[in-house]
This record gives structure tokens, C-alpha cells and sequence, in this order.
């Protein structure tokens, strides 16, 4: 696949012949056969997008003083959001280039305003199923992460949140809901704790943020999340999740400048000038506010709620449809737009159920710890349901007439990755496969195909690890299939 740049440079109308052709074998989420990564409604929708985008594709908004017109879109995506999540008019935030960048800063925050109060071994308080880029955060930042761990049903526990508590502390987490299995934190119980120890408190919305309102005033009971909830001190939130915007809007607000103050950036001695930056890009892409902004003012309230409704519907159905299967249970008691799904049935690999499901053109990611299936719903999805839930009990009565499905495709490397005692050798192992999809010439590779054997020392001991591996997980379904 190694590709020169063309000598001679190509005609404008061939090279996007060109895209459309290799478009072509991405996944089909037009149909709503992905369940993750893409939230679409249509090719008018996708079009107003792209206009709104090419308006403004040029523009930078790395100087907020240089482009009038960004500095008003983030002014007014930020009033918008501050509105949305019943904040006091002190709200205050910065759009940013997507969620990950939201929940960096928002680390990078609370260290910094610890750090002016003399902490210099900064900790933070992240429930298990918080998103990986507070992980990520914590090794960029370093940050030390202190664990919540869940309850019997999946909930973060809150009466083991005090202990993990001390004066390290820069800033405790909350997800509204979270990405695994939908489940919204119960930040109230945070806030009381987070109040009393004068410890900051994020949210996490990033993909609840422009639903969970949206499906309130629909008349959807939920438990509270935003700056109505006294501790709670920032939210992030993406527009290009449920906000439909086109990829690169994200948002981060703080319940007033005292916190947002931290996460500001000045160099003054540069040759290149004075430098200020309120947030983690340089550059900053005019197209993605541009775009972020038209699609909050087409949807407005009226659109954000009829979205939330059709979503709900299909989040129901879906939840009712999985729970009526006897061989599977839904995780936890999801609030949605999002859940994750396990087997209750020994002899029902859920893995193998998800490659069942593949195999019928559907996409859908894993979950471990529990082993699970996953779903973000959206409003498209709400057509194809039937189709799902009818796959997914004739993938579920094959998977049980075939228990030798367990061992093939990604049952057994997600088995094994979600089993193996020794971590560190998954580590190990995703690190070498994306060595290779990086290397110069490097391909991407399927995580849910199995590698091809390397040869060599090393090919050896993937092997070892392998066998060890199968070792491990037959043993612990034959412990299964005893209890
Ligand atoms: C998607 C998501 C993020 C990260 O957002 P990106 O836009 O993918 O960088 C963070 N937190 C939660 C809960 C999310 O769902």
C-alpha cells in the first residue's frame, strides 16, 4: 500500500472519484448497521453539514481575536450548553475539537488548581466504567487514578467513594451516563461527598449531553446531573455525538472563571509573538464550530426533543426485546441512549453471539468485564430494531447449537483478552498489532480477525501466550458450566 505522492498532480473530479470508492468498503451506517463511532440522519442533514463546514473551512480560531464570527459561534454554543445544563449565568467554557480534548483539559484543570494550593501528587477519583480518555488523561497529565469500583448491579459504588478521598485529591468523576453500559452516575451522592471535602466535581456528558435534556423535557424521569446538583463544577459535553454536528465539536464549561482560569495557556516570550491559547489545539478548525453551531440552531429544542423521542423508542425496544431473550440480560439498570448486553446462559458465548451478528452485516462492539455486546442507540435505529432483535435471536439459537463457535473468529481473541490473568500481555499484544498498522507501509489490521503466526522468537511467544490463553478461559467456562 505504499502510495508516493503523484508526480503529476490529479484532476479535482478523480481524486474525489477516488474517495467515494474507497468509502465504499467503510461500514454501512447509512442503514443503521453500525452501533457505534457514527451518528447520521441523512444525506440532506449530511449536506447542510458539509456546507456549513466549507463556509468556514479556512477560518482558524487559534486567535479568538483574529475571527469575529468563531468567537461569537463558541460564544453562543457555550450560552446554549450553559442554558441546557441549568447553569447560573456565570457559566463559562470553551468549544473544543471533541470529547477527549474536553476531558484532557478538564485534567489539566483541577491538577493546575490543586497545584496552586501546593499539591504536588495529584490523584483523581474515576468509577470504573469512565471513559478511556480520563485514562488517557491521567498518563498525559500524570495524574494518579484512584479507582471506584461498581456494585452487584453495575452502579459506581458510592459508599467506597469517601475513603479513596485525601488531600491529593484534584478533582472527582461523574458520567452522565456512561459509555459501557449507559448507567448515569449518581452525582448527587457525588456532589454531597465532593461539598464536603472541597473537592472539585466533572461530569462527564459527552455523549448525554445533548440527549439526557432532551429526553427530561419529553417527560423522562432521570436522576440529576447538571449545575443543578450544587458540587457538580464542570460538564463536558460533544456536540457531535447527539448534537449532530459534523466530527470536531465538543464543548467544556465551569460553573464560573475561577476554574475555567486554570485551564488558560500564555507564553510571553516567544519570538513569534505573545502567545494565548484557551484550550489544548493550536489551530483550530472554523469549519467544525461553524458546523456545530447551524446544527443547534436547525434542531433547536423542537428538533434536539423529536430526536430524543424516536431515540427513546428504540432504546426501549431494544431493552425490552434483549430482556425477553431468555439467554441474555441487559447490564445494569441503563437510563440510555446507550447499553451493554451479557449472556445469563452458560452455554451462550456472547462473543460468539456478536460474531453471529456480524457475519448478518450488523456491527457491533464488545464490552469486558462483564463480557458483553454494546449499543449506542440513535434515531435511525429505530427502523431497523425489528431486524436486530430478530438477528440476534437466531444468532443466539446458533451460538447455542454450535458451542464450538466459542473457539473461533472473536470469541476466542476477545475471550482471551477479556480472561487472560497477565494484563500486561494484552497490553503487550495490542501494542505490537498497532506497531504494525503504524509501521512505515503498515496496514490496519482487524481486531477481530485472528493475527497471521509471526515467525521467530517472538511469533513463539504469542503462541505460548495463545495456548495459555485458551488454557485459561476453556477452564474458566468449564468452572461456568459446574455453578
Ligand atoms: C465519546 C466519549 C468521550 C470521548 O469523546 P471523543 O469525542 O470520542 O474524543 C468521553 N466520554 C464519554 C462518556 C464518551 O462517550
Amino acid at each position: 500500500m505504499k502510495t508516493a505522492l503523484p508526480t503529476r498532480g490529479r484532476a479535482t473530479a478523480a481524486v474525489l472519484a477516488d474517495l467515494k470508492e474507497f468509502g465504499a468498503q467503510d461500514p454501512n451506517y447509512k442503514e443503521g448497521r453500525l452501533w457505534s463511532l457514527v451518528y447520521y440522519l441523512d444525506e440532506d442533514y449530511a449536506d447542510f453539514m458539509g456546507d456549513a463546514y466549507r463556509e468556514f473551512s479556512s477560518a482558524n480560531g487559534l486567535n479568538p481575536t483574529a475571527f469575529k464570527s468563531l468567537k461569537r459561534f463558541e460564544n453562543e454554543i457555550i450560552a446554549a450548553v450553559a442554558e441546557m445544563f441549568h447553569g447560573t449565568p456565570e457559566v463559562c467554557g470553551v468549544v473544543t475539537s471533541g470529547g477527549t480534548e474536553s476531558c484532557l483539559l478538564a485534567v489539566k484543570t483541577y491538577r493546575d488548581l490543586a497545584r496552586a494550593r501546593g499539591v504536588s501528587k495529584p490523584e483523581m477519583v474515576l468509577p470504573t466504567t469512565a471513559h478511556v480518555a480520563w485514562f488517557k488523561a491521567s498518563e498525559y497529565f500524570g495524574v494518579k487514578v484512584r479507582l471506584l469500583p461498581l456494585d452487584k448491579d453495575l452502579r459506581a459504588d458510592v459508599k467506597k467513594l469517601p475513603r479513596l478521598c485525601n488531600r491529593n485529591t484534584v478533582m472527582i468523576l461523574g458520567s452522565a451516563p456512561d459509555y459501557p453500559h449507559g448507567n448515569i452516575d449518581p452525582i448527587e451522592e457525588f456532589s454531597a461527598i465532593a461539598l464536603k471535602r472541597k473537592i472539585p466535581l466533572h461530569v462527564d456528558a459527552c455523549v448525554g449531553g445533548f440527549i439526557l435534556p432532551f429526553m427530561e423535557m419529553n417527560g423522562r424521569k432521570l436522576p440529576l446531573w447538571d449545575y443543578r446538583v450544587a458540587g457538580v463544577t464542570s460538564i463536558s459535553a460533544d456536540v457531535h455525538k447527539y448534537g449532530f454536528a459534523a466530527k470536531g465539536a465538543s464543548t467544556i464549561t465551569y460553573r464560573n472563571l475561577d476554574y475555567l482560569k486554570h485551564q488558560m495557556f500564555v507564553y510571553q516570550d516567544w519570538p513569534g509573538g505573545v502567545f494565548a491559547s484557551p484550550a489544548l489545539l493550536g489551530t483550530r478548525p472554523g469549519g467544525a464550530y461553524a458546523a456545530a453551531w447551524a446544527a443547534m440552531q436547525h434542531f433547536g429544542k423542537s428538533g434536539y426533543r423529536n430526536l430524543a423521542k424516536r431515540t427513546t423508542q428504540a432504546f426501549d425496544k431494544m431493552r425490552k426485546g434483549i430482556e425477553k431473550m431468555p439467554e441474555l440480560y441487559v447490564m445494569g439498570q441503563p437510563h440510555g441512549p446507550l447499553l451493554g448486553y451479557g449472556s445469563c446462559d452458560p452455554e451462550v458465548n456472547i462473543f460468539a453471539v456478536g460474531d453471529q451478528m456480524d457475519a448478518k452485516g450488523w456491527k457491533i462492539n464488545r464490552l469486558q468485564a462483564p463480557d458483553g455486546l454494546h449499543a449506542m442507540i440513535t434515531a435511525s435505529h429505530l427502523e431497523v430494531m425489528d431486524d436486530y432483535l430478530r438477528d440476534l435471536k437466531e444468532a443466539v439459537a446458533t451460538v447455542k447449537a454450535n458451542p464450538e463457535l466459542a473457539k473461533t473468529g472473536s470469541a476466542a481473541t476477545y475471550g482471551m483478552m477479556s480472561h487472560i490473568p497477565l494484563r500486561g500481555m494484552v497490553r503487550q499484544k495490542v501494542l505490537d498489532m498497532f506497531a504494525q498498522m503504524y509501521k512505515a507501509g503498515g496496514e490496519a489490521i482487524d481486531l477481530n480477525e485472528q493475527p497471521p503466526a509471526e515467525p521467530g522468537i517472538k511469533g513463539q511467544i504469542n503462541a505460548v501466550v495463545d495456548t495459555v490463553a485458551q488454557w485459561y478461559v476453556t477452564r474458566q467456562q468449564q468452572k461456568v458450566r459446574r455453578k
